[in-house]
């Protein structure tokens, strides 16, 4: 399995916070927040100044480490930035890869550090990296004569072994290996 330094950059959700009533007015005004804390800003925080009830309805225009596409409301994007960021930072990509490739659509229904824990096998050069590793743990040749072990088919004990599993790419060209369950 891979390991990672301790320097690993922190994937943090972030949204872009605007005001509708301006943007209706061909205004863009709005700035950045960690998602977190999206459910705690007021109208006037993005003007600068108090405004009118006119200015109430704020919306997430744009966002960067969410597992979702397009649009959303300050409300849900605060409960995903509270799931994302309850993830041991090292594997928010990991987790945010997974969430995409379910099609979860709800943060309540995304899977906690505990869960993940459970769902999440490790970040491997390949497939068959893992199959290796899983079977020294199981002692899979134990036993065998040395020829069995030399010709042991590798790629065929891989390929039936990820039927019970969720492989995704990585953007470093390893892969994710979550269980099946
Ligand atoms: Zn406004």
């Amino acid at each position: 399995m891979k390991t990672f330094n301790a320097d690993t950059m922190t994937i943090t959700p972030r949204v872009w916070i605007g005001c509708l009533f301006c943007y209706g007015d061909g205004e863009l005004v709005g700035r950045w927040y960690d998602a977190v804390d999206a459910g705690n800003v007021r109208p006037h925080h993005l003007h600068g100044v108090p405004c009118s009830d006119e200015h109430e309805e704020m919306w997430v225009m744009d966002h960067e480490n969410l597992p979702i596409r397009g649009e959303i409301d300050p409300y849900h994007a605060s409960l995903w930035g509270q799931a994302v960021e309850a993830i041991d930072p090292q594997w928010r990509a990991a987790y945010l890869a997974w969430i995409e490739n379910q099609w979860i659509q709800d943060p309540q229904d995304a899977p906690n550090q505990q869960q993940f824990n459970e769902l999440f096998a490790g970040e491997f050069e390949s497939f068959r990296d893992y199959a290796e590793m899983i079977a020294g743990d199981i002692d899979l040749l134990y036993g065998a004569p040395d020829a069995a072990v030399t010709y042991f088919d590798w790629e065929s004990y891989a390929r039936d072994l990820e039927a019970d599993y969720t492989v995704i790419d990585t953007p470093d060209y390893d892969v994710w290996v979550f269980h099946n369950h």
